[in-house]
């Protein structure tokens, strides 16, 4: 159930838009890979169905004709695009997590390299608070998450939090909306890149005292923070005015 705090697109062509334009957010900042990795955003109205990014295109390459309607066995069921391989990352997030609203797969450097540490993320930064209540490891395979099992086994992984990380392989971050995921996703990167960088360095990495962590995860978790900064970059990189 969308969360009554979280704006949700009022038409299909807006849900489609948003993916489109976070496409090319995602892309600029660094979450691409090739053709890899993926988007996707429930339609409006019927959260049985969601609208998801195709395969053999960059995240900047989504248009309203190529993208996918897939329904929550995976399956396709409208759209010009092919449906990626990996699409049961989404369907089996979607089935039980009802407050997720968008769900996006990517391979960036840092989250990926942080993952092969075997280290957890920490709140030792302002992106890293944003994931104070912790960031689970998906150990299963480093291979393509290809069947319903697979992404089921993911979807427990992940449990009630932001996102997760999938073992030398990449992340699987989820939003009350698109603008939500695609900013957690950004901001996971940069915790990771952070955090590598302060361990390389050799520094402690002493964290605040809860009570602060807490004050400021609160302010920057509402959902007009994430809404301001995705149309920050917007207007930056996909032409929105
Ligand atoms: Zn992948």
């Amino acid at each position: 159930m969308a969360d009554a705090h979280f704006p949700q697109p009022q038409s299909c062509e807006q849900a489609r838009q948003l993916l489109i334009d976070a496409g090319r957010i995602l892309e600029a900042s660094g979450q691409g890979d090739l053709t890899r990795g993926h988007i996707s955003v429930r339609v409006p109205g019927d959260p049985t169905h969601f609208y998801m990014k195709p395969h053999s295109h960059g995240f900047d390459e989504m248009t309203h004709e190529n993208i996918v309607i897939c329904n929550l066995d995976g399956e396709k069921v409208g759209g010009g695009g092919r449906r990626h391989s990996e699409v049961y990352i989404h369907s089996e997030i979607y089935k039980v997590r009802p407050d997720v609203m968008s769900v996006i797969h990517a391979h960036p450097t840092h989250a990926v390299a942080l993952s092969a540490t075997g280290r957890p993320l920490r709140p030792i930064s302002q992106p890293g608070v944003t994931f104070r209540d912790g960031v689970p490891v998906y150990t299963g395979t480093i291979e393509l998450i290809r069947s319903q099992a697979m992404g089921a086994g993911v979807a427990q992984a992940l449990g009630p939090h932001k996102a997760v990380l999938l073992r030398n392989h990449g992340v699987a971050v989820v939003g009350r909306g698109v603008e939500e995921s695609t900013i957690l996703a950004i901001l996971l990167e940069n915790a990771c890149q952070i955090q590598l960088l302060a361990d390389a360095a050799g520094g402690k990495g002493e964290e605040f005292d809860a009570a602060t962590i807490e004050r400021l995860y609160e302010t920057i978790t509402k959902p007009e923070q994430f809404i301001i900064n995705f149309e920050y970059l917007r207007r930056r990189y996909a032409g929105a005015r």
